[in-house]
């Protein structure tokens, strides 16, 4: 979900709008105009629509707040959350760390639905002291419009505690099991297994109400259970990545022979005496050996054929301040979710200020194809002594060589 409107930022962290949000919105402005109309038929058009549209605002706060809860708790173990973004089925908190431990995993879960419930009993609380509830006095606008914020936010509190990952109540099943059996891993693909269970229910459920009458809510439960399937899965896979790539460190994989071009080169020398003629997609453009960014096919891409006489490859570059990097010790999941996060295929590989490689996507896809291809067991790694190594140092080698001759 990438193309966000953005509103602001609240403790750093930026709150951005998809704009499916816009049609979910219209939707739920539509259906309390509905309601309205028929609970309270003596309001006048303007009233009914002025609530509904104040209404659906002031769902859209709650639900920021809900994220907001999980965010919080989160900066508050010390994770990083870069954004929060809220869409058609509800917001997302985007998380750059994973939690480390099964206490901090429940906290940051439980933290949403409990900030749901909270909002949702103030509302009817403060409902019921405008006279909610007292006999032959009429609702105001007010009043129904709270009552109904607090049924919504306890419902959305009850529904995200379906215990199906990744909904909140996912998330804490899958804490306690982590916390029982000691290892995420598994705990991830049970509570992801009864996610698919989950959704299959719903989309079961939405298929036997739309033949039934229900008619746009049925569909509405199969687009949720489709939803929550295919994020099942997708965590469920994610699992198998994790463990394959688990203390594999990006100076395992990295290519060393990084060829670095002077800045001043034109675009045309550098696309046909380099692009075209060796495999390599990613090239240092440096300035007397002090390294100033990276080219690849893409940046060259963005520049029209005819400019590329004139132009120099250290004006087409990503420069360094724009670029994310990584040490050789990071290790290759997490260069992996930088990627992802950044939408680039390839990370410079820098130690104390100079390039040491280039990490790409092709590289850790391929190694997970060799992996597969072998039929290793997930936890296998090379030997430690070279573990970390391309080249062989003289150290390890004579320590082979000294084990051979043993045998
Ligand atoms: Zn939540």
């Amino acid at each position: 979900m990438r193309s966000t409107i953005k509103l602001g930022k609240i403790s750093g962290i930026e709150i951005g709008l998809h704009y499916s949000w816009f049609i979910i919105a219209a939707l739920i402005a539509l259906s309390l105009g509905e309601h309205f109309h028929q609970v309270y038929p003596n309001w006048s058009p303007a009233k009914i629509w002025i609530s509904a549209l104040i209404t659906a605002a002031l769902f859209f706060v709650t639900l920021l707040l809900h994220e907001l809860a999980h965010s919080l708790v989160a900066q508050k173990h010390g994770l990083r959350i870069s954004g929060i973004t809220l869409f058609a089925l509800g917001g997302v908190s985007q998380m750059q760390d994973d939690p480390t431990d099964a206490k901090t995993e429940f906290s940051v879960a439980i933290a949403g639905p409990v900030a749901s419930l909270i909002i949702g009993f103030a509302c009817l609380g403060i409902a019921m002291g405008l006279g909610w509830h007292r006999p032959n006095e009429p609702l105001t606008a007010v009043t129904a419009v709270l009552v109904w914020l607090g049924y919504i936010n306890i419902l959305l509190a009850i529904f995200n505690m379906i215990p199906g990952f990744p909904l909140d109540g996912g998330r804490v099943l899958r804490s306690i099991i982590w916390a029982v059996t000691k290892n995420p891993d598994r705990s991830t693909r049970i509570a992801a297994g009864v996610g698919q269970v989950v959704a299959l229910l719903f989309i079961v459920d939405g298929i036997w109400q739309f033949f039934h009458g229900a008619g746009f809510g049925g569909l509405w439960m199969v687009f949720i259970g489709w939803f929550l399937m295919d994020a099942a899965k997708a965590s469920y896979a994610q699992v198998g990545v994790s463990e394959e790539l688990r203390g594999i460190r990006v100076s395992d994989i990295m290519s060393r022979d990084c060829i670095a071009v002077n800045r001043g080169m034109s675009l045309q020398n550098f696309v046909d005496s380099y692009l075209l003629t060796t495999s390599q997609r990613c090239y240092a453009v440096e300035d007397q050996g002090r390294l100033l960014g990276i080219i690849t096919p893409r940046d060259v891409s963005k520049i029209p054929r005819d400019r590329w006489e004139q132009t120099t490859v250290s004006e087409a570059m990503r420069p360094l301040k724009e670029l994310h990097m990584v040490s050789p010790d990071t290790p290759v999941l997490d260069a992996l979710k930088l990627m992802a996060r950044n939408d680039v295929n390839q990370l410079p590989v820098v130690a104390q200020g100079s390039l040491q490689g280039i990490v790409s996507r092709s590289q850790i896809v391929q190694l997970l194809q060799v992996r597969a291809a072998l039929r290793l067991p997930v936890a296998y790694r090379p030997p430690a002594e070279l573990n970390g190594r391309n080249e062989f140092d003289v150290r390890s080698m004579s320590e082979m060589l000294s084990r051979h001759s043993k045998v």
